[in-house]
């Protein structure tokens, strides 16, 4: 690991203009920059401390939904009760997401910010090929082990799939992320790689998250989310879906239907044919599991990850059933 200054930031206007200094970096609860600055992917000048800033670690919540502080801990807010009640799908990303140590440490600002999990991109000793690391490099995966790899969104460029949970949760139930004054829609806030990898988000250099806001509403109310990965803790997701459901008065006939996958595709991956799809008609397993292949539509495998075409549909029906079983 590089030396680097360090720079303890007393207000988010300090932290801005900190981090507007080339080769700046935030630190919030540090489990993402220390990581990759140790395997040498991050090479910070300056790391600006916004962990003790305070007001960051608020969650608010009012009957227009939830703002939660971006320096507000996985944790405290997977285990808040009232997202437990009125957004299980974010509380339940949170709780299925790293381990009880991370979640503690980690910040909900950090977790949207986490870089991929793509070997290749971790290990610029061995594999100086990566685009999103160095662009115009190239790209290590292709033609390489790609069991992990994305089958949605991917270019020629880069085919690394977004690891975290919660921000499936988000762009499932059309939440917004604060960066200052400005707020854009979380389906906004990641970018497909195209022939950039190397943006992976709408943050601009000297930008911070100073919070999130999911607005309420009855979908996200009966909503889970659903992991499935190598083990049962502890492991990123190989698929998973956020999704909720309101019904019409019926009980049984889908008036809304959010549905997000994550684990499969370059950036959280809103599924809205399947949405539509499925909007109007009866929940019955059979009309369920036929209109969740439309999640997959467009994919595209690299040998080892086409398992994930199969799976990512059935984690879909699974989890639209799932939740139909609560109604
Ligand atoms: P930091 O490490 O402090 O920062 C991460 C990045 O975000 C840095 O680039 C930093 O500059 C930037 N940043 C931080 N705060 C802000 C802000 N407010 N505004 C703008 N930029 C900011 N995540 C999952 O979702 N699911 C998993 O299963 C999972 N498993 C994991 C397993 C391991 C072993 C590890 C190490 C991590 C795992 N994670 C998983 C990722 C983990 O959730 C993230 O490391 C964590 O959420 C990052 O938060 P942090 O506060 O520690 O961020
Ligand atoms: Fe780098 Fe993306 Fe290729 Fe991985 S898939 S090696 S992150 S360019």
């Amino acid at each position: 690991m590089r030396d680097f200054s360090y720079l303890r930031a007393n207000s988010v206007d300090a932290a801005r203009q900190a981090a507007a200094l080339p080769g700046a970096m935030l630190l919030a609860g540090g489990t993402t920059l220390i990581d990759l600055a140790k395997c040498g992917v991050t090479e910070p000048e300056t790391v600006v401390d916004i962990s003790h800033l305070k007001g960051l670690d608020t969650i608010t919540l009012d009957d227009r939904g939830i703002t939660i502080g971006a320096l507000a801990r996985m944790s405290s807010v997977a285990d808040h009760a009232e997202i437990k009640s009125r957004f299980p799908a974010v509380s339940e990303a949170l709780w299925q997401a790293a381990s009880a140590q991370l979640r503690n440490m980690a910040t909900i600002g950090g977790n949207l910010m986490q870089r991929t999990r793509c070997p290749y991109f971790r290990d610029p000793a061995n594999f100086p090929a990566c685009n999103k690391r160095t662009p115009g490099s190239g790209c290590s995966a292709i033609g390489g082990v790609t069991r992990g790899h994305a089958v949605l969104g991917t270019s020629e460029a880069c085919i690394a799939t977004y690891p975290g949970d919660l921000a499936t949760a988000l762009v499932a139930f059309d939440a917004t992320v604060h960066v200052g004054d400005r707020q854009v829609a979380a389906d906004d806030f990641f970018l497909l790689p195209g022939a950039t990898p190397d943006r992976e988000n709408a943050i601009e250099p000297g930008e911070v998250i100073t919070a999130i806001s999911i607005p309420a509403s009855a979908a996200a109310g009966r909503s889970t989310y659903l992991k499935v990965r190598d083990r049962q803790s502890y492991e990123f997701a190989a698929a998973s879906a956020a999704v909720g459901v309101e019904f019409e008065a019926d009980g049984r006939t889908i008036r809304d239907l959010r549905v997000a996958l994550g684990g499969v595709a370059t950036k959280p991956w809103r599924a809205r044919a399947v949405e539509e799809a499925l909007k109007g008609k009866l929940l019955e397993a059979d009309i369920v599991k036929q209109a969740s292949l439309l999640a997959i539509e467009g994919a595209v495998d690299h040998g080892a990850n086409h398992y994930k075409i199969e799976l990512a549909p059935r984690v879909v029906a699974r989890a639209i059933l799932k939740v139909g079983e609560t109604a």
